[in-house]
């Protein structure tokens, strides 16, 4: 699915986080985001996937020309929509294998029952190729999990799920370079004509596992500055200093 972004400006607490963003990833397509810390990148991921905090004041988000800002959070993941969370929460008390049960549960039609046997042999052949320990099925979602733990564990939620526009946002921070490999084996597996990503991240080092399309530089609530993949690794040498500069005409 293709995301366009018009305009969007968003608040926290009545402070402009997004001042008027403009992003177009069509589909089939990989694009990353790159730029400073406290940019707004995690705020755009999560303003898109429906987080509450936030209020939109301005513009519009769409997936495949449906508007997602006039869903409710549940209508955007059944849409297609799916977020790889910077900071995924532990839910305590519910078992991992359940808790994505339950979530794929939720998109059959009423009165249909997900398949017991078919769900485990999926779940398994995700886990092996993220893998992930069997003993991950009972534990708690991210209960004591480690940083890295947690981030496999929101890859193999996304490739359960399989929706067809995913949000990663910086899903390489906390993971080893073995990790990031399988992680990205993993994203890469899913690629597809008809799906789109959009990959959050501080370093090239990923995007040499996941090749992006298009990478973009957000900066101060706007995406200031767009490109090929060249531009990740000028970024990687040179950071973030050209914002800084006055721009001479
Ligand atoms: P990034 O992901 O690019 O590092 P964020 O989107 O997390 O940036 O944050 C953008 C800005 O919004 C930062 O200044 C941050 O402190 C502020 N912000 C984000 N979420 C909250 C929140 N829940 N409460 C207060 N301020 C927030
Ligand atoms: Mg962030």
């Amino acid at each position: 699915m293709s995301l366009i972004v018009n305009n969007l400006q968003a608040n926290i607490d009545d402070s402009p986080i997004l001042k008027g963003l403009n992003l177009e990833v069509p589909k089939g397509e990989v694009h990353a985001i790159m730029g400073p810390n406290g940019s707004g990148k995690s705020t755009l991921s999560k303003v898109i996937a429906g987080h509450e905090d936030y209020e939109v004041t301005g513009g519009s988000v769409t997936l495949d020309g449906q508007d997602l800002l006039d869903m409710e959070i549940d209508e955007r993941s059944r849409a297609g929509l799916f977020l790889a969370f910077q900071y995924p929460m532990e839910v305590p008390g519910v078992s991992n294998a359940n808790f994505i049960r339950a979530a794929l549960q939720a998109r059959l039609p009423k009165g249909e029952e997900l398949d017991a046997v078919a769900y485990y042999k999926s779940l398994y052949e995700k886990m092996d190729i993220l893998e992930m320990d069997r003993k991950f099925t009972a534990r708690a979602v991210n209960e004591g999990f480690s940083g890295g733990e947690k981030k496999r564990n929101e890859i193999l939620q996304m490739m359960m799920l399989d929706p067809t526009f995913c949000i990663l946002d910086e899903t390489d921070s906390g993971l080893d370079i073995d990790a990031l490999k399988i992680v990205s084996q993993g994203v890469n597996a899913m690629r597809s004509p008809e799906r789109g990503f959009l990959v959050i991240t501080h370093y090239q080092r990923l995007l040499d596992y996941i090749k992006p399309d298009v990478v973009h530089v957000l900066s101060d609530g706007q995406i200031v500055r767009t490109g090929g993949p060249e531009l990740a690794h000028e970024l990687e040498e040179s950071g973030y200093d050209f914002l800084k500069e006055p721009v001479t005409a």
